[in-house]
């Protein structure tokens, strides 16, 4: 565009089927738009996404000479890059492109209000004309991307992201708070709806992880600090003291000895005994410990709040191998990678705190995990299903579905449904029938909700195999202190009277949450989170991976309540998503930076702490201080633009002219502001 050349601008309004023109009147819109200055052509049609659509943009951009394109339609979230793209092809530069939402803001807001609806969209379309006017040729910004990623957290999630990642040729380091990798998984015993063997399909995971050659498998691991920005993120971990060494560590540390080879020697002299948290504290470990006996990695961790560092297993571990080290500190390691995907899954509420259903005050009243490690054949009891009150046999067991779920009570239960404990009460209540003879699980429930392949037919057959449902919430648990039974009480809601069933043991489906530390997490990455605490995707169905921050992925559970199919879909597809920019080598940057106007910049430094991103900093410039902006932290929010009190700084693509004149036009003025 030459300089001092009058804008011209073209207006394309979209029916988007009804959804836009059922509401309003999509000609009188663009009669109206021809009539605004600067204008020289408008137009509408069915679907302006379309490939006739966008055509007619690249068509007027070449006969009218234009300098500017808006289109009235939907939201810039769903079609901004499709008629960006167009814009480009017909010639102009992508950023002289604005868009008009007369569709959700408009036609959906007000479905029977044919007249108020059409004379917004007149406002709408003379808001973003008189934007277009001012609009500047913008050129995004490339920053090289590191070839590595990083996945935090290694459940099945993100050992699937991990693998594929490593499997595309990526240098991945895959980060774990625990001891081992596994996650819930490898605490299941079975999985629905083909009750598989959990440890079976998971260890193989495990074992890939573990040697695979580009996957850093750093266990017992935490993020202690993030910074940076896509393709660039320089990461610390904090390595916790594991007391231990492998070969490996044995040989960067310049020690004699092999190294930790997992004999658990060690474990069998220690004297210190807690309950272990895998186990859900039905079994004992000691101070030195593995979770399980395919942990991987097979290296044995002290537990430093327990260890009363008498010696005993660092003697009777030797010489030979020497892997034990008592005084071993937390050590701080620094990586840099393009992007990341956070993978930490979730816990269950505290659902003691739902007292109305006795859990620790009744000793047979366990949760869903703990039947999972009763049942197991690895677990404490051997695969007994045994009651914890006296070590008998169940034979009437309740399952109480949505423990917490679906709960808008406030307080500890939550609003969402967990989206697995339907499927795995009725897996429970199979595995009983299967393992205990004339055993009768009750199903306590609201809804079955049996969604996924295969899941509606599992329903079936455990109906057919006898278990019995009782539809209704449960009030109340009361337990006989002489016999230790439970009394489960309910309404049940399709005969229409209450009941009161005497169960040997009752299992609570207990609501899911996010992890403790996920606000943490979620912070020094910069995720947003959704109104329940799961970590926000970047569009529930357009982005499910992605996130608001470039270069960071979400993969499982940490995104919301999902069973172990739609955790590894997601992390594929977080995989997929992460690869693109790292195999691509550079990234482009939206190029909405703040600049620094430097004739005006005092140099008082007053902006650079509002920044929530660390872009800004001051620099030296001949005898004075200016504000200098880092354009690839940069987020384009704008908080600093609307705080220096000198006015020295500029947010491209949102300028104070621009803006000045979207009001004015607003108010009714459609020539706008002048630069
Ligand atoms: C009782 C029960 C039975 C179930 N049965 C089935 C079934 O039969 N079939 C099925 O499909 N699904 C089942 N599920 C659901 C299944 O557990 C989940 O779908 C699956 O575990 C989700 O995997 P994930 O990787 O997202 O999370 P997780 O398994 O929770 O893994 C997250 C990992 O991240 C780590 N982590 C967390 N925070 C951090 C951090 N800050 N830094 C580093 N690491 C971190 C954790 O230690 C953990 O290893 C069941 C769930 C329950 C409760
Ligand atoms: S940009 Fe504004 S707030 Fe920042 S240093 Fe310069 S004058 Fe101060
Ligand atoms: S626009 Fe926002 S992100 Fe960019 S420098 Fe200013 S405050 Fe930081």
């Amino acid at each position: 565009m030459a300089e001092n050349q009058e804008p011209r601008i073209g207006v394309f309004i979209c029916h988007c089927g009804t959804n836009i023109a059922g509401s309003l009147d999509v000609n009188a819109v663009m009669e109206y738009a021809r009539s605004l200055p600067n204008v020289v052509v408008a137009d509408e049609y069915q679907y302006m996404c379309s490939t006739p659509g966008q055509n007619k943009i690249i068509d007027a951009e070449k006969d009218y000479d234009l300098t500017g394109v808006v289109v009235a339609a939907c939201s810039p979230r769903l079609h901004e890059p499709t008629f960006r793209t167009a814009t480009a092809e017909g010639g102009l530069n992508k950023f002289r492109f604005e868009m008009a939402n007369i569709r959700d803001q408009n036609s959906w807001v007000h479905m029977h209000d044919w007249e108020g609806a059409t004379e917004k969209a007149k406002d709408q379309v003379r808001i973003a004309v008189a934007k277009a006017r001012l609009l500047e040729d913008l050129q995004p910004k490339s920053v090289p991307v590191e070839h590595a990623a990083m996945v935090v957290g290694a459940g099945v999630g993100g050992m699937q992201a991990a693998l594929d990642l490593a499997n595309a040729g990526i240098k991945t380091y895959l980060v774990e708070k625990d001891p081992t990798i596994g996650g819930r998984m490898s605490q299941l015993d079975k999985t629905f709806p083909t009750l598989d063997c959990s440890q079976c399909i998971l260890t193989p995971k495990m074992v890939d992880a573990g040697r695979h050659p580009n996957i850093i498998l750093e266990t017992y691991t935490e993020v202690e600090n993030v910074e940076g920005y896509i393709g660039n993120f320089d990461i610390t971990l904090r390595k916790k003291a594991r007391g231990t060494r492998d070969g490996a560590e044995m040989v960067a540390a310049g020690l004699e000895g092999s190294g930790c080879n997992g004999c658990g020697d060690c474990a069998s002299v220690c004297p210190v005994i807690k309950p272990n948290p895998f186990e859900m504290g039905m079994a004992p470990r000691k101070a030195i410990y593995i979770y399980h006996p395919q942990v991987m990695p097979l290296q044995y961790t002290i537990d430093f709040d327990a260890c009363v560092k008498c010696g005993l297993c660092k003697d009777i571990c030797g010489t030979e191998k020497n892997a034990i080290d008592l005084e071993m500190t937390d050590s701080l390691e620094k990586v840099k990678v393009g992007c990341v995907i956070l993978a930490t899954g979730y816990d269950l509420i505290p659902i003691e705190d739902k007292t109305e259903w006795g859990y620790r005050r009744y000793e047979n009243v366990i949760t869903g995990l703990e039947f999972e490690r009763l049942i197991c054949a690895s677990g404490p009891t051997g695969g007994h299903l045994i009651r914890p009150s006296d070590g008998e046999t169940p034979m009437k067991v309740g399952f109480v579905l949505c423990a917490g779920s679906r709960d808008n009570t406030g307080g500890v239960g939550k609003p969402y449904c967990s989206r697995f404990c339907c499927m795995y009460s009725l897996k429970h209540a199979h595995q009983i029938m299967e393992k205990i003879p004339g055993a009768v699980p009750y199903l306590f429930y609201m809804d079955i909700r049996s969604f996924g392949k295969m899941y509606e037919e599992f329903y079936y057959r455990i109906q057919n195999e006898g278990a019995k449902f009782i539809r209704g919430r449960v009030a109340a648990i009361e337990e006989d202190p002489i016999t230790k039974n439970l009394y489960v009480q309910t309404e049940d809601t399709l005969l229409g009277r209450p009941v009161n069933v005497e169960c040997n043991l009752v299992v609570l489906a207990a609501a899911i949450q996010p992890k403790p530390d996920a606000e943490r997490i979620r912070q020094m990455f910069g995720v947003s989170k959704s109104q329940d605490g799961w970590y926000l995707e970047a569009h529930p169905k357009l982005n499910p991976c992605g996130t608001t921050t470039a270069g960071i992925f979400l993969a499982g559970v940490c995104q919301g309540p999902k069973d172990i199919p739609d955790t590894v879909a997601q992390a594929e597809g977080a995989a997929s998503a992460a690869s693109i920019p790292i195999h691509q080598g550079e990234v482009q940057l939206e190029p909405y930076f703040a600049q620094c106007v430097e004739d005006l910049c005092a140099g008082c430094g007053m902006c650079v702490p509002q920044c929530p991103y660390g872009a800004l900093s001051l620099i030296q410039k001949d005898d004075r201080q200016v504000m200098t902006v880092t354009e690839a932290k940069c987020k384009g929010c704008g908080t600093c633009g609307g705080f220096c009190p000198g006015g020295a700084i500029r947010m491209q693509h949102f300028t104070s002219p621009q803006i000045c004149a979207q009001i004015d036009s607003f108010l009714l003025n459609p020539l706008g502001g002048e630069e």
